[in-house]
């Protein structure tokens, strides 16, 4: 039988709000353990939750961004479980009035995902495994806001699962209400997969997988997933329903919990926040203010700078990679040669760092007057990219750099002439063999003529120099 795998997404993601959900503690990541905690978000008695305006309105804006309808009223709802991260022994989250519904999320080929629903809800702390074995609890992320945001099961595989992903991580960067660090938790997404046969419309049984902690880690877990179901069903076993904790180390899943049901959280309306309303003109006035969104900067890119689908929505899909884009061109770098070396030495310089776009050491100065020295015959597009590798880390001074290396292109034409003439004369044979007929020759004089000026040379006066002696 032939399988189709079936796949929706719970996605989580922390909103960059300086304060808490519930209450006025800093909601930063990194602050040492047990800093950035209160009565209400450690749930001591009598404390109450006051609902914070600002994550209100990211997570509005979020749900506008994904074209959802927004709440004009929502309510809170206690969600009950043994969280040994969350000490209140709840979760105020919104299971009857999400705040946004019925969105969509375009994926670069043109297809939409169907965005279910956009929720608001806290966060819970942190369990920390000791070198000596015991479990310590960190609540400062208790009561962090967070937005759930649940597609419907639309996806059929790991690449489409990745570029869902990726776009929504750019609307909210752009938006401003996530950094959307998968590294430090604050995107984090779960895996509900089922497989059906190919052509049916009917859902299979699913499995949950969580605690996917990188693009590469959800992609594998897929792959991975799709393959141990095929092999239960294909063996006339039943998938069962429940939650499965993927390990990375491992490249495997297993068992952790069968699923509940919404029953078994034992959920009750929040009795400590009213319902919140949000007016016409709030939500006409948050719409207006919306920053320009990926797709708008990449239809900008193509009109204003002139540059091909491709190009643009690559520089795009990172807000850092490019602002950074835009930055160097405002300072005077044509985009088309700026656009190539920032999807190419500068994203390759990235990846073999291991670092993300938004903590490029490089700056656009630097690589504005490296692109001007190409532009104006300075430096050869070869040693640039030397002194590309030499700079990136740094942003040393460029100019300074080619002086101390004397890396400046030689474009004087007697040395380059001399050059040449030396380099006929030294290989007979070639010369022949171009005078024979043979072009190829050309290429290897010409390359024995850059050796000898280290590399330096302008290759289109060498070119020509070469040519002109050869013909003679
Ligand atoms: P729950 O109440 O268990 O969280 P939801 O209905 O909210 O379930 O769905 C959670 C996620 O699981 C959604 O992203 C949804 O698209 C996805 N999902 C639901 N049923 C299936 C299925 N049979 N196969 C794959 N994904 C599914
Ligand atoms: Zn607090
Ligand atoms: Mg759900």
């Amino acid at each position: 039988m032939t399988w189709e795998t079936v796949i929706g997404l719970e996605t989580h993601v922390e909103l960059s709000t300086a304060q808490k959900l519930f209450c006025r503690c800093p909601a930063a990541f990194g602050a040492p353990p047990n800093t950035q905690c209160c009565g209400v978000c450690t749930g001591l008695p009598g404390a109450l939750p006051v609902l914070n305006a600002q994550a209100v309105e990211y997570a509005v804006k979020a749900a506008l961004a994904l074209g959802c309808t927004v709440a004009r009223r929502f309510t809170f709802d206690r969600k009950h479980y043994f969280y040994p991260d969350l000490p209140k022994g709840y979760q105020i989250t919104q299971l009857r009035t999400p705040i946004g519904r019925d969105g969509a999320v375009t994926l670069p080929g043109g297809r939409a995902v169907h965005i279910a629903e956009l929720h608001l809800e806290e966060d819970a702390g942190k369990l920390k495994r000791g070198d000596d074995g015991a479990v310590r609890c960190d609540y400062n992320r208790c009561g962090v806001p967070l937005i759930e945001i649940v597609t419907a099961p639309d996806f059929s595989s790991a690449e489409e699962v990745v570029a869902y992903l990726e776009a929504l991580r750019a609307t909210l960067q752009y938006l401003g209400v996530s950094d959307c660090k998968m590294q430090e938790g604050s995107l984090r997404c779960d895996v509900n997969l089922s497989l059906r046969p190919a052509g049916s419309r009917a859902l299979g049984t699913r499995t949950e997988l969580k605690n996917l902690a990188s693009l590469k880690a959800i992609a594998q877990a897929i792959k991975h997933e799709s393959a141990r179901q095929a092999a239960v069903l294909e063996h006339g076993g039943a998938v069962t329903r429940e939650t499965r904790r993927w390990s990375e180390d491992e490249g495997r899943s297993c068992a952790a919990r069968s699923k509940e049901d919404a029953l078994d959280y034992r959920y009750l309306p929040e009795p400590d926040l009213p319902p919140a309303a949000l007016s016409e003109a709030y939500i006409a006035a948050l719409a207006a203010r919306q920053p320009e969104l990926p797709g708008q900067r990449r239809a900008r890119y193509q009109t204003a700078y002139g540059l091909g689908e491709y190009d643009a929505e690559m520089l795009t899909s990172q807000k850092a990679l490019a602002d950074f884009f835009e930055e160097t061109v405002a300072l005077g770098a044509p985009p088309k040669q700026c656009a190539n070396w920032v999807l190419g030495e500068v994203l390759r310089a990235l990846s073999a760092r291991g670092l993300e776009a938004a903590a490029l050491p490089l700056s656009p100065r630097t690589l504005a007057r490296l692109i001007g020295l190409v532009e104006t015959g300075g430096l050869n597009r070869n040693t640039a990219a030397v002194v590309f590798d030499a700079v990136f880390d740094s942003s040393a001074d460029v100019d300074e750099y080619v002086r101390a290396h004397a890396l400046e292109q030689i474009g004087d034409t007697d040395l380059i002439g001399r050059a040449a003439e030396e380099a006929l004369a030294a290989n007979p044979k070639s010369v022949a063999d171009y005078r024979a007929g043979k072009e190829k020759a050309l290429g290897f004089l010409v390359g024995q003529v850059m050796r000898s000026l280290g590399g330096k040379a302008d290759p289109h006066a060498v070119n020509r120099a070469v040519r002109e002696r050869l013909e003679r």
